[in-house]
């Protein structure tokens, strides 16, 4: 029987193991923690009882994911759920940008902005089935749905700061600079449009939905799939050197570029070794959730309806906040992502005790402290908001690099999105996937296409080892 080891538990590693059970291999899973799931882990953290997602939180593109469709992951018991509003991004005045899931919802509260929204969002929505299966493939290829794919790139090309022009409302244009930041990277850029793209489209056609029970349940779901098809998981077990592992026909490795160079050692080509030595690295998070008594008090109401709320200000300030995290500055006034995860999900509570999930975007490595930022930041938009939390869990970026291997520096993306790696990721190659070693493939979030608890790097990259195979 052909044999897989897949080093690394995500939902990377785990759509790969997933997908080479399925065709009949012989699967091991290693995985380093002591729990599965990579990003997309949920756990109480603070507070008996109280759920936090401890990573990724809201899933308008794994809820589009091709590859969780292929496994039908609704019959594997995740089921996504839609909060009230999607996102709002408040301002100092008391109003706020807000995403529906609903276009013509969305468009009514944009005013005079609403009717341009409408032009950009409809025709990619009305064709998300083809735009997302083309999408979530390596961009170096030829597309299935070539007029949705050229619609789509020429408006994910542009720089963030340009799309903007569009829009004539503040309101409108933070909230685009909002999502935009996403791809953690200075905005002015070309290419910085695509993640803020891509989020909204997946999220007008599948809604920001949060897992009921939490994000684990979407790991949760491929392993019962992964043991079904005969496969295991052993934690607890860092992999240091492919010399240590037994015998085996296909190596997936849902790591970071550098930790699969230091795993493979002198097997590595020394032409891929130099490519992923210069892999770029993104910005930090600095993560803290908080248990809160009552809620966050927005000023905004529909803030206080939505699962996702972007905290910074105005367009203005989240344009300079990216920009100096990109230069390795701390902002004074960080770009914080709150997520409410509980307003869809409410067994996620105790009583009137809310899990409140938030992150800020900080320069790679950085070492001081952002939680005064963090809480500064939503009491600026929710007076009140410090008396209401009764405990809260913090990790830096060093902290989340030792949670898990893969965020260095506290990268939370898998590398940085410059434009050259939003192409080619995680090398100029025709084949990301391949690590030039035959039988060993990069997996991770470092490869197309990026980011996200989709599964759909990892899918990828078992499709390529089935066809190296002849199985596929
Ligand atoms: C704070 C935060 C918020 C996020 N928010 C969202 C969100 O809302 N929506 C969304 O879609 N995405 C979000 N993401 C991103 C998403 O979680 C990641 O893109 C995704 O988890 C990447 O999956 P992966 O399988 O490539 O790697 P990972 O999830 O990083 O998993 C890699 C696994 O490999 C293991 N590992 C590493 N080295 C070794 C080794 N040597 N031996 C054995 N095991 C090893 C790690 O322990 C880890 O379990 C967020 C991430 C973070 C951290």
């Amino acid at each position: 029987m052909t044999s897989a080891i897949v080093v690394g538990s995500g939902p990377n590693g785990l759509a790969a193991a997933v997908r080479l059970a399925r065709a009949g291999l012989d699967v091991t899973v290693l995985e380093a923690a002591d729990a599965i799931g990579g990003g997309t882990r949920s756990s109480e953290m603070i507070v008996p009882g109280l759920l936090h997602d401890q990573c990724s939180a809201v899933h308008p593109i794994a809820a589009g994911s091709p590859f969780f469709d292929e496994i039908d992951i609704a019959s594997l018991g995740v089921r996504w759920l839609q909060p009230a509003v999607d996102c709002v991004h408040p301002l100092d005045d008391g109003s706020a940008g807000v995403v529906h899931r609903s276009i013509d919802r969305t468009a009514e509260a944009l005013g005079d902005d609403g009717r341009r929204w409408r032009q950009l969002f409809e025709p990619l929505v009305a064709n998300f089935d083809g735009l997302i299966a083309d999408a979530t493939q390596p961009i170096v290829r030829v597309p299935r749905h070539p007029i949705a794919m050229a619609r789509f790139g020429l408006t994910a090309a542009t720089p963030a700061t340009v799309l903007a022009k569009a829009w004539s409302d503040e309101r409108t244009k933070a909230l685009w600079a909002g999502v935009a930041a996403h791809t953690l990277y200075r905005l002015d850029r070309p290419m910085t449009s695509a993640v803020g793209m891509m989020l909204l489209v997946a999220g007008h056609a599948e809604g920001w939905v949060v897992a009921e029970g939490g994000t684990q349940t979407v790991a949760d779901a491929m392993v019962t799939d992964l043991i079904e098809h005969g496969g295991r998981v052993e934690t607890g077990h860092r992999v240091t050197s492919v010399g240590e592992l037994p015998p085996h026909d296909v190596l997936m490795l849902d790591v970071s570029p550098s930790i699969a160079a230091s795993i493979m050692g002198d097997r590595l080509p020394s032409r891929v070794r130099r490519a992923y030595a210069r892999f770029e690295h993104g910005p930090g998070a600095f993560k803290v959730d908080l248990a809160v008594e009552g809620g966050v008090p927005w000023t905004a109401p529909e803030a206080r309806e939505a699962g996702t709320v972007h905290v910074i200000g105005g367009f203005d300030e989240v344009v300079a906040g990216e920009l100096a995290v990109h230069r390795g500055i701390m902002p004074e006034r960080p770009f914080v992502l709150v997520g409410q995860q509980y307003l869809a999900d409410p067994s996620r509570s105790v009583g009137d005790v809310h899990p409140v999930w938030t992150y800020a975007h900080v320069p790679n490595g950085y070492t001081g402290d952002a939680t005064e930022a963090i809480l500064a930041q939503i009491e600026r938009f929710a007076p009140g908001f410090r008396d209401r939390v009764v405990g809260m869990a913090v990790r830096s970026t060093t902290e989340m690099s030792v949670y898990n291997a893969n965020y260095i520096g506290g990268d939370i993306i898998g590398g940085a999105s410059s434009p050259t790696q939003l192409v080619f990721r995680p090398r100029v190659a025709l084949d990301p996937y391949s690590t030039g070693v035959e039988g060993v493939w990069l997996c991770s979030a470092s490869t197309p296409p990026g980011a996200g608890a989709h599964g759909m790097c990892g899918a990828n990259a078992a499709a390529r080892a089935l066809r190296e195979l002849g199985i596929a």
